[in-house]
């Protein structure tokens, strides 16, 4: 059996408006690297097609920054339907299907239309193409079989055993001298690096729902182990800074409310804001500093939960807090600084939208602006830290990429980063004595079963942990 995609071409895609679009990732490939990306991209794609494609690919590219083949996406939204309307000759086969259009719907990927899940950079594969072949596999797919993907590149079906895994997926292996920031911007743009996120490239994204818990259970261990809050109280009165509103940071307001906190998330771009608040997952919304701060103050004086969604630059708002000498209690960050130059974190000073351009016009220019956002970010953090802030990384990078922008106070050691940095990490410091040393976990469930009954399971194993750590009581 030969898996293709036909030698039929589709017609060219009208892009919605309204549906957000990732900026341009910049193309720096030499002539020999821009050759290895089209032949990579063309050889999804019959011969008798190579000549009308491969100007259509380069053009992709060198506006893109990647050979995303938008003419094979399928029209319209892909929103997951139920599971018996998919092909397959398996329920794994069917349901990996139901995820992976889960992920691209418009309604929760981040830029459904470069197949990008979440985290400014988490891609379900590279490109439309390989969209459609890893479907005709999965429509395949039977109980001896495995399926096995490399960077969204399906390598095909593999005899296999019925209690072996049915799909077997890595991406960005970038090995030995080759695994750093530049060299996979050359891979990815040559069609050989998927950059997966942990959820997007797993096709188990869920939404920020997949992270609530985990973010509950941070926060309330937080406030117990640096706050001094008993076991059997909650942060009701206490108050809790971040930024980010995207596919994970998403979840940190409701999670603060359900925790008790009053709570202040910074988020640079209004569309990720209107979902937020839209879905129910952040209860106000302001571009007022002074109402922000207002809004949070007074829930803490009742005792009642609160989130706010700042419209603007955490860096901004960090800097209000400090002049205005306003305590900050627990201070996290959630931007996507694994991926500062891509855009992953806005500079202060630059809208959103400023931002966008920026990196289409001049991604040197957008670097330095990102580097001296993120030194100025460090400093009043530092200030903060003084006064009595306890700060801590949210495992997105931030401390490596205040480190890369040139401080090197912000390394333990005074000089690299082998020994780690001077804020602790939420695992080092708030889950692991608490919860990780325990066993506790994963953060996230998929049910792949399609029985309704395991689906209940799955869903009250995940509230028994929140209620469970709510009471106090060991896991
Ligand atoms: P995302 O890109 O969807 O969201 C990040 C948000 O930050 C975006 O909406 C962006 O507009 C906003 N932002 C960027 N710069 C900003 C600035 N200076 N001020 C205010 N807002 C700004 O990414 P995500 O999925 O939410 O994840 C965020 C980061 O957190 C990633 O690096 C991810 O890997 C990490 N993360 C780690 C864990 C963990 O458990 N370790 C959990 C969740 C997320």
């Amino acid at each position: 059996m030969k898996i293709t995609l036909g030698n039929t071409l589709p017609p060219y895609p009208a892009f919605i408006e309204g549906i957000r679009r990732a900026p341009d990732r910049s193309y720096t490939l030499t002539p020999a690297q821009t050759a290895t990306a089209l032949k990579n991209a063309l050889r999804y794609i019959p011969l008798e097609l190579h000549e009308q494609l491969a100007p259509e690919f380069m053009e992709e590219l060198r506006t893109r920054g990647r050979i995303y083949g938008y003419r094979f996406r399928p029209a319209g939204d892909l929103k997951a339907r139920p599971i018996d309307e998919y092909r397959g000759k398996c329920v794994e086969g069917k349901a990996f299907q139901v995820m992976i259009d889960n992920n691209l719907c418009f309604d929760i990927a981040l830029y459904p239309y470069e197949l990008v899940t979440y985290g400014e950079t988490g891609q379900v594969c590279q490109n439309w193409m390989q969209y459609l072949l890893i479907k005709q596999y999965l429509e395949e797919l039977t109980p001896e079989q495995t399926l096995v993907i490399e960077s969204g590149h399906p390598l095909g079906l593999f005899r296999s055993r019925p209690d072996a895994p049915r799909v077997i997926i890595t991406n960005s292996m970038m090995i030995g001298q080759f695994d750093n920031q530049h060299d996979w911007h050359i891979a990815a743009q040559m069609g050989v690096a998927n950059y997966g996120q942990m959820t997007a490239g797993g096709w188990m994204y869920i939404g920020p729902q997949g992270i609530v818990h985990g973010t509950f259970n941070t926060l309330l261990n937080a406030g117990r182990l640096k706050l001094g809050i008993p076991q059997d109280k909650d942060l009701r009165g206490h108050f809790f800074v971040s930024s980010g509103l995207g596919g994970m940071s998403g979840a940190q307001p409701k999670a603060a409310e359900i925790a008790g906190a009053a709570s202040i998330i910074a988020e640079v771009d209004s569309s990720r804001i209107e979902t937020r608040y839209r879905q129910g997952w952040v209860g106000h919304v302001t571009q007022d500093l002074s109402e922000a701060f207002r809004l949070a103050k007074e829930a803490m004086e009742r005792r009642e939960p609160c989130s706010v969604a700042y419209h603007g630059n955490v860096v901004d708002l960090l800097e209000y807090a400090e002049r205005e000498q306003i305590h900050i209690e627990l201070l996290s960050d959630q931007t996507s600084c694994h991926a500062v130059y891509e855009g992953g974190y806005c500079p202060a000073g630059l809208t959103f939208e400023e931002r966008t351009r920026l990196l289409h016009e001049s991604p040197d220019q957008f670097r330095r602006l990102a580097d001296a956002s993120l030194r100025r970010h460090f400093e009043v953090i530092r200030k903060l830290v003084v006064r009595g802030t306890y700060f801590f990384d949210y495992g997105n990078s931030f401390m490596k990429a205040v480190y890369d922008a040139g401080v090197k106070e912000i390394s333990r050691n005074g000089v690299d980063e082998k020994d780690g940095f001077i804020w602790p990490s939420y695992v080092e410091d708030i889950m692991g004595p608490q919860l990780f040393d325990y066993g506790y976990g994963p953060f996230r469930w998929v049910c792949l079963s399609g029985r309704h009954e395991d689906l209940i399971k799955t869903d009250r194993a995940a509230m028994e942990c929140i209620d469970v750590n709510r009471r106090g009581q060991d896991l």
